[in-house]
């Protein structure tokens, strides 16, 4: 119960049996536990993907409960809410636990000397109103508050002090000296004071996890990227066999629009394969005989065959699945303001209930009674209501605006984190990009006209399906021109088509199938380098056996992306570019946002180690990405952030979704973040300095003077004044509306 990491590690096995999808099920059964504590369930796709180091996995989890014991949230309640179903027992369990304390609360209060002298209530007393308060104050304290006395013990064995412990220590401080009170024949009890605390607290935590969208795990979704059976080829006869069960050697048969069940090597035909898996790159790579194949990547065009050479764990997904896990185990949550906040207030609250009892005890003539009456009113005016409140109910206004805007964000702690982010690393394709590629440029040859060859070009790519043809398709729809039918149509593969259109014979491709259809291309070399320099894909077309003129495709930047750049830059946010492509298109795109940090080339495995790399710099970064070759980035990352449009794997990854797929959203979303974070610092201010100062009252420093001392109805009246100012504060964090909009 004490950490995030700690908790999901021990809840999940409990949570198949919530699911009623099998698939799912088996899946989730290895995706958070491994093999080890649900053999029977996750058997088959242990075999599959290979096992995940979990030995490794617990030694970090463990590491993670010990130096962050409330794991980031407050006590007891710090469960994993990565999964939907225990997000919304989560909730479920503390709107319950509120819903009881409210309603226990109420008689309290009206039993309580604020409800007799202020609201003039004068409710039956068949037994004596203090015995009336104890029995309704018992459920509040030791079932609803249960989960701060909890949570305070898990706070304390981990030498920490946290929200939780603040909040324990009034309510049980209260308690406490209620019932010693009574004993020593005193009518005048603090169990309002308990039940109130518990009740405002616990409506906070309630507000806050309704806030949150508890997510779809990473893991679960890396394992749907590998087909449950494949085709093998044993004995000459063709078997479908389960990807579990194929060995390394195998034959593994390809049919277009296969998913790749492991890694390989082709060993007959030709075909391309969409690697955005590995690269991140949306393009197909052409694939014939010798060349590698990777599992969870997805066959496009033809039928191949390859041999497997490797399996389960040693395949490339299944070190990515391993990196995402231990990227998100050994990730430390982050110091929630609200618990840094509660530090030095347990001191204050113990440390002036401690002096005021001495001061009593030593100075003053009313005996113990009045000494400890004094000392418990120090210690729970110094844990206020408000407090309990002052967070969540920033968390709550702070992620409805970012709903509002379409950023996701999926907890409270993001929401705070985002705004002491330091360093974003981008990723290039996909996510200041749009991944796909488009028509850029159309270069003419002397004699021919630049509309009339891009409509036979797009007349030629009509039926293909590659990105290159649909972005030539696109580029002549969008110029108006009309397509017109190609008569016949030949790919060659790996370097191009040849169509006839019209009667015209045209080919169009790369230098390779010019060179080989012996067309001169000369004149448009120089042309296509310096198109290839500038990151852009040429394709040289020829009309009838003569070279008529260059088609260049790219994936174009988002709109916002350079905008988006300039606004870190004014911020003193480094940001830095990474990729999965080659270093002169990486570096191309860099220069024209104004980025001036590129790693380019970057491996999945590395993309996690870059982000290691400036995290090791001292430094808070964000990472943003779309692709699975980023999930591992975006776990290690401090704050992971996914575009919409992106994969699945990314999107359940990350600690933030971008959903209009607008990189400027994440500027709003650091703009909003450190609006919500200055109304959480007012807010805290005022609900403890507030309080604070009343701690001398409290403590009786005015009544030997003047006899005026901070009755037990007086402070809760300002309690409840602090929480109304704390609230209202909040709700005007929409002013920070205005400034999302532009
Ligand atoms: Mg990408």
């Amino acid at each position: 119960m004490n950490s995030s990491k700690h908790t999901h590690h021990a809840s999940t096995p409990n949570t198949p049996d919530s699911r009623s999808d099998p698939a799912t099920l088996q899946n989730h059964a290895l995706a958070t536990d491994g093999h080890i504590q649900n053999p029977d369930k996750s058997m088959e796709h242990t075999k599959q993907i290979g096992t995940v180091p979990t030995a490794d996995v617990e030694h970090h989890v463990d590491h993670a409960a010990m130096e962050h014991g409330s794991g980031g949230h407050h006590g007891g309640m710090s469960h994993d809410m990565s999964d939907p179903a225990i997000a919304a027992a989560m909730e479920n369990d503390m709107r319950n636990r509120f819903l009881v304390a409210l309603v226990l609360t109420i008689p309290i209060v009206l039993y309580s000397p604020l409800g007799r002298n202020f609201f003039g209530v004068n409710l039956p007393t068949p037994i004596p109103a203090e015995w009336i308060m104890l029995l309704l104050t018992i459920p509040v304290v030791f079932w609803s508050g249960w989960i701060f006395v909890s949570g305070a013990y898990y706070a304390l064995r981990a030498r920490m002090l946290d929200m939780s412990v603040l909040i324990a220590t009034g309510v049980l401080a209260a308690f406490g000296a209620s019932i010693v009170l009574m004993i020593a024949g005193n009518d005048e009890v603090f169990f309002e004071a308990a039940a109130m605390l518990v009740t405002f607290v616990l409506f906070g935590h309630w507000m806050e996890m309704k806030s949150r969208k508890g997510t779809t795990d990473a893991l679960r979704a890396l394992f749907d990227l590998v087909p449950p059976t494949a085709t093998v080829i044993r004995d000459g006869k063709e078997l479908d066999v389960p990807t579990a069960d194929i060995r390394a050697g195998d034959v593994v048969m390809l049919r277009p629009g296969d998913k790749i069940p492991v890694d390989g090597e082709v060993i007959s035909g030709s075909t391309s394969v969409d690697e955005a898996l590995v690269t991140g790159e949306s393009l197909p790579v052409d694939k014939a005989t010798g060349d590698e194949v990777v599992g969870g990547s997805i066959n496009r065009s033809g039928t191949v065959t390859f041999r497997a050479t490797k399996v389960g764990a040693d395949t490339a997904l299944a070190q990515i699945v391993a990196m995402v896990q231990q990227a998100q185990n050994s990730k430390a949550p982050g110091q929630r303001l609200a618990d840094t906040a509660a530090q030095y207030l347990v001191v204050l609250a113990v440390g002036s209930g401690i002096l005021t009892f001495i001061a009593w005890s030593v100075f003053g003539d009313g005996g113990f009674v009045m000494a400890l009456t004094f000392a418990i009113s120090a210690v729970v005016i110094a844990c206020p209501d408000a407090l309990g409140l002052a967070t969540p109910t920033a968390v709550a206004v702070g992620t409805g605006i970012a709903a509002r805007h379409n950023i996701l964000i999926k907890d409270a702690a993001t929401l705070e984190g985002v705004a002491s982010i330091q360093t974003v690393i981008l990723d290039k394709t996909g996510t200041l990009t749009e991944g796909k590629p488009s028509l850029t440029d159309v270069v003419t040859e002397p004699r021919f006209d630049g509309a009339e060859i891009l409509r036979l070009a797009a007349a030629a790519e009509t039926g293909s399906e590659h990105p290159l043809s649909r972005a030539i398709v696109a580029g002549a729809t969008s110029r108006n021109l009309s397509i017109p039918e190609a008569t016949s149509f030949q790919s060659v593969a790996g370097h191009g088509i040849e169509a006839t259109v019209e009667g015209k014979v045209l080919l169009l491709g790369n230098a390779k199938l010019m060179a080989d259809q012996r067309i001169a291309i000369e004149s448009l070399d120089g042309r296509a380098d310096e198109l290839a320099s500038r990151g852009r894909t040429p394709m040289f077309i020829a009309i009838d056996g003569k070279a008529a003129g260059l088609l260049a495709v790219a994936d174009t930047i988002r709109p916002s992306a350079r905008e988006t750049i300039q606004r870190f830059h004014e911020a003193g946010i480094e940001a830095v570019m990474m990729s999965g492509d080659n270093r002169r298109t990486a570096e191309a795109v860099a220069s024209e946002l104004g980025i001036e940090r590129v790693f380019a080339e970057v491996l999945p495995g590395q993309k996690a180690s870059y982000v290691a790399q400036l995290q090791r710099e001292g430094k808070r970064v964000a990472m943003v990405g779309d692709g699975v070759n980023d999930a591992p980035a975006l776990a290690q990352a401090d704050i992971g952030i996914a575009i919409g449009t992106g994969t699945d794997v990314a999107i359940e990854t990350a600690n933030v979704v971008l959903m209009r797929s607008d990189p400027l959203d994440i500027h709003r979303a650091l703009t909003l973040s450190k609006a919500t974070v200055r109304k959480m610092k007012q807010n805290l201010g005022w609900a403890s300095v507030y309080n604070i100062l009343a701690i001398p009252i409290a403590a009786g420093i005015l009544y030997p003077e003047f006899g005026i001392e901070l009755r037990p109805e007086w402070s809760a009246l300002l309690m409840s004044l602090s929480s109304i100012i704390v609230a209202i504060n909040a709700v005007l964090l929409k002013r920070v509306e205005s400034k999302l909009a532009t």
